[in-house]
């Protein structure tokens, strides 16, 4: 992406003027047919001056929430006229997982949020990331990247500690928004690197990830959220104006929370003892797992004082040790 001095944005072959909405791509890779594969790409480039906000969805190939979040605000929500600044979105980050309807990269089974910043000569994922970071997240101002997580949950945003002034912007693009904001801790979680915002915040981007709710699907409240969560931001930006709308469809919980994933130990169906968004109390049973004779072979609490975020059972409600099956938000005070 690129902006020049008359305002004209270049990413892929799309060529935006001020005051307009054009559409195009660009070429990621070839199928075995020689067939070439777009990353699709929209730019609604304001008629006054701002910055450039970068949105993305369907990293993931499963998680297309946020394709339908940048249909509404770029086709029906957003006019140009009206628009102090750019939105660059791209609704469909990895083409290969959404064709696959899988979350990860089919042809190499790697997890593209985590092999970030990748390289130009290395395995299909790997590429895909050098070319979506240098190619479409360089030069943006601002990011928000959509995933989404299976039900039962509630939506979140995810911030991630860095040095305090940065950590401040991306804390007011989250504020903003408006639904459950969570700190990523490395400490907690320490197999999520590699991914895009890693890269934005260590290139000076501002960015936040934002997890609605269900995968697979269109889910109209988290997809309201989202609509509405962005423009709160790029009110905030002052890229539009008009006053930060309160999010209501889905539960919402206020303060400076840290998310932590609770893993299985053991292996069974899990049934889960709480609703998305419900409170927890340390030692209070979050779920229990049953195996195929009908016994209890497990039973998990809640090692703090928090809330239910999400039963993330990806794959299935049946687990084997290591797969996830809560993830918790708490106050981090309550620990330290
Ligand atoms: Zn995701």
């Amino acid at each position: 992406m690129h902006q020049s001095s008359d305002r004209v944005i270049r990413v892929g072959d799309v060529d935006a003027p001020p005051g307009q909405i054009q559409f195009g791509g660009i070429i990621c890779a070839y199928l075995p047919d020689a067939t070439p594969i777009k990353i699709p790409l929209i730019v609604v480039n304001g008629a006054r001056e701002g910055p450039v906000l970068l949105v993305t969805a369907a990293l993931h190939g499963i998680e297309i929430g946020g394709i339908e979040v940048i249909r509404q605000l770029t086709r029906e929500v957003v006019n140009p006229q009206q628009l102090r600044g750019a939105i660059v979105a791209a609704p469909i980050l990895n083409p290969f997982a959404y064709h696959a309807a899988r979350m990860n990269t089919p042809q190499d089974e790697y997890n593209l949020n985590r092999v970030f910043p990748g390289g130009p000569d290395q395995l299909l994922s790997h590429r895909l990331a050098d070319l979506i970071v240098s190619q479409i997240v360089v030069e943006a101002d601002y990011l928000i990247d959509f995933h989404s997580n299976v039900t039962p949950a509630i939506p979140f945003v995810i911030v991630r500690r860095t040095d305090p002034p940065m950590f401040e912007k991306c804390c007011k693009m989250a504020d903003a928004f408006g639904v459950t904001t969570v700190e990523m801790s490395q400490q907690l979680e320490q197999h999520r690197t590699g991914s895009m915002s890693d890269w934005a915040l260590a290139h000076n981007i501002p960015s936040i990830a934002v997890e609605l709710i269900d995968t697979r699907r269109l889910n109209p409240a988290a997809i309201k959220m989202g609509v509405r969560g962005v423009l709160n931001v790029m009110k905030a930006l002052d890229m539009l104006d008009g006053k930060l709308e309160e999010q209501v469809e889905l539960p919402v919980r206020k303060g400076h929370l840290t998310r932590m994933e609770i893993t299985a130990n053991k292996g069974g169906l899990v049934h889960p003892a709480k609703n998305a968004g419900d409170s927890v109390a340390k030692g209070e049973v979050l779920a229990t797992l049953f195996d195929p004779y009908g016994d209890m072979v497990d039973e998990i609490k809640s090692p703090v004082n928090g809330f239910v975020l999400a039963y993330p059972l990806r794959e299935s409600q049946a687990v084997a040790t290591g797969n996830m099956i809560v993830f918790l938000a708490f106050d981090p005070g309550q620990r330290s």
